[in-house]
């Protein structure tokens, strides 16, 4: 895997109650291997290609959704290395062609085997038996978080980061919060924006990164996943005030919090703010989907 040709800019949002936010743009990266999981793969990969396998195999984990699942579909297909996909869900082996993230997943070459919830939560008993089957393969963790996955995120930090207070993204398995914890200057502050309620977040961060220098704030606005018609109108005005989509997920999210924070008065006055953009649009797509179905208002996914 190579390094991106596309950097990422740091662009300056707004100005409000004394506090400035800027946004870094990993979502332009590049267009499919979204944001974050870009460089979240980009070690996991180059040392598996490394190991010049006769038969490689990556195989991974993710839900119906997943923008983890999209990346690594369109990275196997752009190094030329065969994809399995272990999808959370056995309803879906009939229509998963309906599902935006799976359909363009399977054009982009990745095979997919459906699996129970039950199933899928012993993924450490499952990927054994992976291994057994596949020896040869390269298992990626859902979400593609490991410690090649921190050690990647350094590369969305860099002089121009440096000049900021405080580094913000949103938080799922958190990897990325991990690399940014563990790379980022020691006069700066990390705030994590968690999309998931678990527990285990936060001890996890801190054994991938070492440091203690991060804070999480609950950014679920009801669950993982649950979108309620704030957060729509928030990621539609966001696009028409800024020309940036929003993914519905996990930077829309992070970005509405943000907002209510800096409301609250959460941040002292002159405080430097950079939030990371970390892609996840194609998710949007499925999103879409969903409120469709129930007949609520849609994100605008107009260019
Ligand atoms: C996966 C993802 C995250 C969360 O990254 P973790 O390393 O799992 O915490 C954030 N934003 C987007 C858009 C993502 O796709």
């Amino acid at each position: 895997m190579k390094f991106p040709q596309n950097s990422a800019p740091l662009i300056h949002l707004y100005s409000r109650n004394g506090v400035q936010v800027h946004m870094k743009r990993e979502d332009l990266v590049h267009p499919e291997i979204s944001g974050n999981k870009f460089w979240k793969l980009f070690y996991t990969i180059q040392n598996y290609q490394n190991e010049k396998k006769e038969k490689p195999l990556i195989i991974t984990f993710g839900g119906a959704f997943s923008n983890h699942i999209a990346a690594v579909a369109k990275v196997g297909q752009l190094e030329n290395i065969p994809t399995l996909g272990i999808i959370r869900g056995d309803e879906l082996e009939k229509n998963w062609q309906k599902n935006p993230t799976l359909k363009l997943a399977h054009e982009n070459g990745m095979n997919f085997r459906f699996v129970n919830r039950e199933t899928y939560r012993n993924k450490e008993s499952l990927s054994e038996k992976l291994l057994a089957e596949f020896p040869q393969s390269c298992i990626i963790p859902e979400g593609g978080t490991n410690d090649f996955a921190v050690k990647g995120i350094q590369h969305m930090l860099n002089f121009e980061t440096e000049q900021f207070d405080y580094l913000c993204s949103a938080v799922g398995t958190g990897g990325t919060l991990a690399g940014i914890s563990k790379f980022c200057k020691e006069n700066q502050q990390v705030l994590g924006f968690s999309v998931v309620k678990d527990l285990e977040q936060k001890k996890l961060i801190s054994q991938l990164s070492g440091k203690r220098n991060f804070e999480l704030v609950d950014a679920t606005f009801g669950g993982y996943g649950k979108i309620n018609e704030d957060l729509i109108y928030f990621i539609n005005s966001f696009k028409k005030e800024f020309k940036i989509q929003l993914d519905a997920i996990y930077t829309g999210k992070m970005m509405q919090k943000l907002q209510m924070m800096i409301d609250e008065n959460y941040f002292p006055q002159n405080t430097k703010i950079v939030a990371f953009h970390t892609g996840g649009l194609q998710g949007n797509f499925g999103v879409n989907l969903q409120l469709t179905k129930k007949k609520k208002v849609l994100l605008n996914l107009e260019h």
